[in-house]
């Protein structure tokens, strides 16, 4: 069965990391919108010079400047048997207008999963968060430490501190989170396509929970 997927969960809910061992499993590309925008971010392109703003500030880049990324990277081949949206929508608006697109394309989400962790662990998952600037896979200096410090056992590329995993500006994200993001949980309750699964615990754990609900 196809899978358009949809991961919905807090900063630091482990979207990304479950998301990676869903495009194993199931050879479906992930479409991280803040893997994108960093991306954009790094290679100096006007839209990254203007996301960057409001990355670095803890906010969300405007609706319109996400919702055409996604409109362009939904068209493309390797999503025809299905993707994994990491990240997006994180607006009732941006989940509306992904309706219409997919509509407009003769297609649909499949499954919405929101990943359920308490804030408190948030923020010493977000701080301890190391990302790897060639391959974008996430470690963390604790529950997940690299085998050598600061190198991707994947592809041994360099690995970083995210300039918005800083305590101050996860605050901010969280805040975004609640105000902005969490209503999706209503509206894609309400769509009938909503699952949900605990986000604490061992990350294998957490991938069976997500691969029962998907099956
Ligand atoms: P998101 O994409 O939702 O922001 P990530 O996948 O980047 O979240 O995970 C955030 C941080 O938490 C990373 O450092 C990651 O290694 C770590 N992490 C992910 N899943 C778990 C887990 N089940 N237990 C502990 N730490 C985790
Ligand atoms: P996390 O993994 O911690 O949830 P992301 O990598 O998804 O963070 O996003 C990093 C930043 O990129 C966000 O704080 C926001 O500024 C921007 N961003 C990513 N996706 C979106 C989106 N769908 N709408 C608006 N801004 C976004
Ligand atoms: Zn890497």
């Amino acid at each position: 069965m196809k899978k358009n997927l949809v991961l919905l969960g807090p900063p630091g809910a482990g979207k990304g990391t479950q998301a990676k061992m869903l495009v194993e499993k199931y050879a479906i590309p992930q479409i991280s919108t803040g893997d994108i925008l960093r991306k954009a971010v790094a290679a100096g392109t006007e839209l990254g010079k203007e996301a960057k703003k409001f990355m670095d500030a803890g906010g969300l880049v405007p609706d319109d400047v996400v919702i055409g990324l996604v409109r362009e990277r939904l068209k493309e081949s390797d999503c025809k048997d299905g993707y994994i949206l990491d990240g997006f929508p994180r607006t009732v608006n941006q989940a509306k207008s992904l309706d219409d697109i997919l509509t407009k394309m003769g297609d649909g989400l499949t499954h919405v999963v929101s990943i359920e962790v308490d804030e408190d662990d948030l923020l010493t998952r977000l701080t301890g968060r190391r990302t790897c600037r060639e391959c974008s896979a996430m470690y963390h200096i604790t529950f997940e430490a690299p085998k050598k410090s600061g190198v991707c056992d994947k592809c041994g590329g360099e690995l970083y501190q995210r300039d918005d995993d800083k305590e101050e500006t996860i605050k901010s994200r969280l805040k975004v989170y609640k105000q902005q993001t969490e209503p999706l949980i209503t509206y894609y309750r309400g769509t009938g396509l909503l699952k949900t699964v605990p986000g604490t615990g061992g990350i294998k754990d957490i991938f069976s929970s997500i691969t029962k609900v998907l099956e």
